[in-house]
């Protein structure tokens, strides 16, 4: 499977087997046609969906592997030997305290399902899922309605938890109340006394039984879709190459990944998941109602994207009715008004500029006078070179304040100092907007 990673895209000029052509449209059209068959009795649930941590990234929820950004960058405070030592079984038998720290950030409730976990839902409902497979442990498809038993968890979840010795069931109340009081549960057999953890795959476990159970179904699928992962951990990776070569393997991500793009039907959505999702709903006729279902996981928070999309239709079907030269005609009127309404920004911007600097001089002066009245003397104006002592800390934190890109990042090796306010070149920002450097009209 490993092989599938570093396979060729196909050549534009190979023919396609099941779709019309490599396109999000023609994806849509087979959804549409797969919900059509399910309508007329046929056993319509043959799609498959393969999903990562992509898909929640714009829940808020981290990214494990991400370096930068990621869950492991934010481990440092828990005093780790090293970042995955939080899901390493043998770690936790002898500290399962950092682990329930990080669990409490985690924990189901917290997060609201993005519009593509939506998305898998409303397969669901259109009776076409046969089943998701995901990496995630997040659980925000169960949020967003997707049943359990259409999901394989293969890296587990927060959905159950249990004695790491003795297996039994441990109840979610206990569990809950164990994250939110920060106490390590126990098994309820006190006999057995082990440690309880939710079941999530940890670093040294086997995967849960039932990925293993469902592993062969994306040979029956008549679709695939693969969502937000890189496909790089194994054996879920090797998933999408077990579909039949007829089965088209639709990728929404970032990045072209596992080999998909390879063969005649693979079709490539590269870009942010929501986004490649609302493309793919769009596709199927199916929008409306994937926005009007998502905005059930958060009412409050969804309904103007709702007025967003209706207001669209609405406007797409008054332009239906137009004469080519109406058209015409208002769109000249258009691009009029979009000249007018940019130039107005540019003077309005202009204006804000140039009071952002006036306050921002006044401030300086201010504080510069302020800082010699108290901090003393020479050392303390903010703007001269070499500032010492006493005065140090003092003016470093002014700066700070007053100019917030310089965190405790720019350390003293490289310590920037505002330098004194130029009237003529649009007070030494320079650096901020450089386009105030350039035009000396300013
Ligand atoms: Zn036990």
């Amino acid at each position: 499977m490993g092989q599938e990673n570093s396979l060729p895209l196909v050549d534009e000029d190979t023919p396609t087997q099941t779709l019309e052509n490599r396109s999000v449209e023609a994806v849509g059209r087979m959804l549409k046609a797969l919900e059509k068959r399910g309508e007329e009795g046929e056993r319509g649930e043959r799609v498959v969906v393969m999903t990562g941590a992509g898909i929640s990234t714009s829940a808020g929820i981290p990214d494990f592997r991400s370096p930068t950004t990621g869950l492991y960058a934010n481990l440092a405070r828990l005093n780790l030997p090293y970042a995955e030592a939080v899901f390493d079984i043998a770690y936790f038998r002898n500290n399962p305290l950092p682990f329930y720290t990080l669990a409490q950030e985690l924990y189901p409730g917290k997060y609201r399902p993005t519009i593509t976990h939506s998305f898998i839902r409303l397969l669901h409902d259109k009776g076409i899922l046969l089943k998701l497979f995901t990496q995630n442990i997040d659980c925000l498809e169960r949020e967003a309605g997707v049943p359990g038993d259409k999901i394989v968890e293969a890296h587990g979840s927060f959905a159950r938890q249990s004695c790491i010795e003795c297996k039994t069931a441990y109840p979610e109340q206990g569990m809950k109340d164990a994250i939110r009081e920060k106490r390590v549960p126990r098994c309820v057999d006190k006999a057995c006394n082990g440690l309880v953890k939710p079941e999530i795959v940890f670093f040294g476990e086997q995967l849960p039984a039932e990925f293993f159970a469902n592993r062969d179904l994306p040979t029956q699928a008549h679709l695939c879709i693969v969502m937000g992962t890189s496909l790089s951990v194994q054996p879920f990776a090797g998933l999408p190459a077990l579909c039949r070569e007829e089965t088209p393997r639709v990728l929404l991500n970032m990045e072209q990944v596992g080999g998909i793009g390879s063969r005649p039907d693979d079709v490539l959505v590269l870009g942010d998941c929501d986004a490649g999702v609302r493309k793919l709903a769009e596709a199927a006729g199916w929008l409306e109602e994937l926005e009007a279902l998502w905005a059930r996981t958060a009412p409050e928070k969804a309904a103007w994207r709702l007025e967003e999309v209706r207001r669209a239709k609405e406007e797409e079907e008054r332009k239906s009715n137009m004469t080519a030269d109406e058209l015409m005609e208002e769109e000249v009127a258009k691009m009029g008004r979009e000249v007018e309404e940019t130039l107005r920004l540019e003077k309005e911007q202009h204006k804000w500029l140039e009071e952002h600097y006036a306050g921002k001089r006044a401030a300086m002066r201010e504080q510069n006078s302020w800082l010699e009245e108290h901090v003393g003397g020479k050392a303390a104006m903010i703007g001269t070179e070499g500032t010492e002592n006493a005065a140090e800390d003092g003016a470093a934190a002014v700066r700070r304040d007053s100019h917030p890109e310089f965190t405790e990042d720019s350390g003293p090796s490289d310590e920037k100092v505002m330098r004194p306010v130029d009237e003529d070149s649009g007070g030494g920002l320079g650096h901020v907007f450089p386009f105030l450097a350039k035009r000396s009209s300013l």
